[in-house]
């Protein structure tokens, strides 16, 4: 039985880990709640959009059918929600985890995304984004090249591919 089953007073919580409930439908609405894990509630089927959280995982919710767009949001971990079609594209999004989300057909193009784990998503065709995230990671490596077009050219001579890549996501310069 999590807190939220026995009734604990929540106001006022920064974290709040209710993961594994099989009794929970739904999060209330915590004001000020930054981290929220409700991994595993098997029967858990709306998160409300908490203003100012900044951290959720809710992996293995197999009733969640959606993700609310919370602004500020900067780690998202849904791993294998079977029943979730789509990603919201959340601005400042800095990590996301969706591995397992066997329903995704594309992920949004989130600016500024650094880390993204997306195996076993057999619906998935466009690879751009992961080639992307490489690249920033790469170019973050080389940040001491301050030059753009030398930042250019290194990236052409990788593959010319790679350069109409970049420019379609310039925010890797
Ligand atoms: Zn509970």
């Amino acid at each position: 039985m999590c807190i939220i089953c026995r009734g604990d007073p929540l106001e006022g919580l920064v974290e709040l880990d209710c993961s594994y409930c099989p009794n929970i439908t739904e999060i209330p609405n915590i004001v000020g709640l930054q981290r929220l894990n409700c991994m595993g509630c098997l029967n858990l089927a709306s998160i409300p959009n908490i203003v100012g959280l900044q951290e959720l995982d809710c992996s293995y919710c197999p009733k969640l059918t959606s993700i609310p767009n919370i602004a500020g949001l900067q780690i998202l971990r849904c791993s294998g929600c079977l029943n979730i079609r789509e990603i919201p594209n959340i601005a400042g999004l800095r990590g996301l985890c969706c591995s397992g989300c066997r329903l995704l057909t594309e992920i949004p193009n989130i600016i500024g995304l650094r880390r993204l784990y997306r195996s076993d998503c057999p619906f998935l065709e466009d690879d751009n984004i992961t080639k992307v995230v490489y690249i920033q990671r790469w170019i973050r490596s080389k940040m001491q090249i301050r030059n753009f077009n030398v930042r250019l050219a290194l990236v052409r001579d990788i593959h010319p591919d790679l350069l109409n890549i970049c420019m379609s996501y310039y925010s890797v310069f």
